[in-house]
């Protein structure tokens, strides 16, 4: 096979038809090999996925011993030790959070844990004699997903432009964004500022019809691992109890550990309903997500229709819960949470010291391993760059020649214009290998031609 793939060679239907690919070979911690020899430092794990880096043959055997043993069987028939052992460590983590979330289900992929949550809070709502409550309030900037309820939720206006007919009309609040914030001593007033946001929200659409309010406790690449104000949780919290609303909190990017606490909930005072993990929760080794939701809610279904109403083919596969509890098993064995806490403030430090005085970089804004650096074109008035420019796109594929994957994302600014980079190591990060990803991101930095 050749090195490279580019458009119109071979088969796949390339995510970019311009781009020369090469092609993957291996990968071991936090480096990749392509198949002509070159190196790659994974600074975001692809999009913050690969959460105890590549090649841990723990994992790999242990969803291998899974694979021999049986690989599927639908969760209609049958549940199994993997997707048991899986739920009971999800339940004890989850206690830090709220008590209550006990049990989980488990999909395959982010997307698919936010439309199954958007159905199962709508059906526990009708089951308890509410039938009036079905919409979903969501933030911008966010994301919860490509498939189009997931996305509709979504506050990402370039996509809407292209998708906007297809989509279903989500009512979107702003997100505290901190960077981006017009509100004078965010710290001091953001939490009032944004939750009042949420309670007119509420009072707009009226309060007896909607379901829950959908958040990222640490917002995603749509906004560069932006951190709530103090209290805002608090205060979100108790409006949606006032109003008999379920919080949904989507940890597809930043839960299993990935800001530092196994729950990025834990860190910013949320007190969720349910609960959404992806990407992390297996590390990347095959793809797993899960819902993780109240026994009470449970038997509020169960005692009216007896049944949720949802599934896919691979729900509770065994295959795919066997590579969660694997991965949650390395993450306890290598002590991957407190690592990212702790190599996670040095790496910020670093990043502060060597990247942040770059005149191109505006903010840097994250916790543990999750962290966004924003590209702007003027620092003292933070005008984004024009989007022609491309600067997101660009930037990644200058760091890519340089041996640095990371992640870019654009539209944060205004929905049109904003370029932003993120960062996600592995959990397992050393402080030797934070120093040697911020020297390589430093020298794209000079090699970007802005
Ligand atoms: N929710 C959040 C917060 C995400 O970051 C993502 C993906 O980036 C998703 C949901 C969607 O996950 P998936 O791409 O696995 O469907």
């Amino acid at each position: 096979m050749k090195k490279t793939v580019q458009y119109p060679q071979g088969h796949v239907l390339l995510r970019n038809l311009s781009r020369l690919y090469p092609v993957i070979s291996h990968g071991k911690g936090p480096y990749l090999f392509d198949t002509a020899g070159k190196k790659y430092f994974d600074a975001s794990g692809g999009t913050l996925v690969s959460s105890l880096g590549h090649g841990n043959t723990s994992i790999s055997k242990a969803v291998a011993k899974q694979l021999s043993r049986v690989a599927y069987v639908n969760g209609h028939h049958f549940t199994s030790e993997a997707a048991e052992e899986l739920a009971r460590r999800l339940a004890v983590k989850a206690k830090k959070v709220n008590s209550e979330v006990d049990r989980s289900f488990f999909l395959s992929s982010g997307s698919e844990a936010n439309e199954a949550a958007f159905k199962f809070v709508r059906k526990v709502h009708v089951d308890r004699g509410q039938p009036q409550r079905f919409k979903i309030i969501a933030r911008t900037p966010g994301y919860h997903g490509n498939t189009l309820f997931a996305l509709s939720a979504s506050g990402r206006p370039h996509y809407r432009k292209m998708f906007g007919p297809l989509l279903s009309n989500v009512p979107l609040i702003a997100a505290p964004y901190e960077y981006r914030s017009q509100v004078p001593d965010y710290a001091k007033n953001g939490a009032a500022h944004y939750s009042n946001l949420l309670e007119e929200a509420i009072l707009k659409e009226g309060p007896e019809t909607v379901a829950a309010f959908v958040v990222e406790p640490v917002i995603g690449s749509s906004a560069g691992a932006s951190v709530p104000p103090p209290g805002y949780f608090e205060r979100v919290r108790q409006i949606c109890d006032r109003h008999g609303i379920l919080i949904i909190a989507d940890e597809v990017m930043c839960g299993a550990g990935r800001t530092g606490s196994f729950f990025a909930s834990e860190q910013v005072g949320l007190k969720p309903d349910v609960i959404l993990m992806g990407k992390g929760i297996s590390a990347g080794y095959v793809p797993l997500s899960a819902v993780l939701v109240r026994s009470q809610d449970v038997e509020v279904i169960r005692k009216a229709s007896g049944n949720f109403m949802h599934a896919q083919t691979y729900l509770q596969a065994p295959s795919i819960c066997a590579a969660g509890c694997a991965a949650l098993r390395e993450m306890d064995r290598l002590g991957a949470v407190s690592n990212a806490r702790r190599v996670g403030k040095f790496l910020e430090r670093e990043l502060r010291k060597h990247v942040l005085p770059h005149p191109a970089v505006g903010f840097i804004s994250g916790r543990g391993m999750m962290w966004g650096v924003e590209f702007v074109k003027n620092k003292s008035t933070r005008q984004p760059f024009d989007r022609a420019e491309k600067i997101a796109e660009r930037f990644v594929e200058t760091a890519f020649s340089e041996g640095l994957i990371v992640w870019p994302n654009v539209g944060q600014a205004d929905g049109h214009h904003g370029d932003l980079i993120m960062l996600g190591p592995p959990l397992t990060l050393t402080e030797k290998q934070a120093i040697e990803l911020v020297r390589i991101l430093v020298r794209s930095l000079d090699a970007m031609k802005w």
